[in-house]
């Protein structure tokens, strides 16, 4: 980051989109070499496993996802045979994985839906994943970005939200809007790496209640907005 630390120690906010993307490309290349695992938490095979997993990880931690799947995806083992499930096994299936029922629903919807305008496979679209039951855009971006390769855009969960806030780096609280505000200042080869990264960090170092600013690599060139608790 160009902009020198105030006598403090607190840089200012980045507020030009010149001094964002000096900052943007600090924070890609020091979170690439401090989180060099960083990647998809979902186990998936397919783009429909990592379809069906991303809409049961809402509310939902991938650990827990990751412990119903195997049973679900042995019996359900492409788009066709889930469209044709019972919603009462699904439910059953899906259980611990919270809000049951309207995810059983979610993914046999989205699985006729695949059936009935896609043969069976999923789309490599935005367009075409976002108007699937249960598929917004954030799920599409985790499909498109991981099962695909597809850098279409920057997944933003809770905790790309929060660091990103954080960070300077976004201002809005619609993840559609921090998705637009991040968008022009990666590198689009970065954008799917980049919400891995950002999840990561977020998860180990800046924490949602305790940041351990102290033990942060970006600690020089994060303005901390909203913190009021260091560690
Ligand atoms: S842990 Fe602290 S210094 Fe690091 S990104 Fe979060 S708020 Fe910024």
């Amino acid at each position: 980051m160009t902009a020198p630390p105030l006598p403090g120690g607190r840089p200012p906010r980045p507020r030009s989109r010149a001094a964002r993307r000096a900052q943007a490309a600090v924070v890609l290349e020091r979170l690439t070499a401090a989180c060099p695992d960083a990647r998809c938490e979902l186990d998936y095979e397919t783009p429909l496993q990592l379809l069906v997993a991303t809409i049961l990880s809402a509310q939902c931690t991938d650990k827990r996802v990751n412990m119903v799947t195997p049973a679900l995806f042995a019996r359900y083992p492409d788009a066709a045979a889930l469209a044709a499930a019972d919603p009462a096994e699904v439910e059953e299936l899906v259980r611990t994985t919270g809000f049951f029922r309207n995810k059983a629903k979610n993914v046999t919807g989205m699985a006729r839906a695949v059936v009935a305008d896609h043969a069976g496979a999923v789309p490599n679209a935005m367009d075409a994943l976002t108007v699937l039951p249960g598929v917004g855009r954030k799920t599409a971006n985790v499909v498109l970005g991981n099962a695909f390769g597809l850098n279409e855009g920057i997944v933003v969960d809770t905790h790309v939200a929060r660091v990103s806030g954080r960070l300077g780096l976004a201002t809005g609280t619609d993840p559609v809007k921090i998705e637009e505000e991040l968008v022009p200042l990666f590198p689009r080869e970065s954008w799917t790496l980049l919400a891995h990264l950002l999840i990561a960090h977020g998860r180990r170092v800046c924490d949602a209640r305790r940041p351990r600013c102290g033990a942060c690599v970006l600690a020089d060139v994060c303005p901390k907005m909203g913190v009021t608790r260091l560690r």
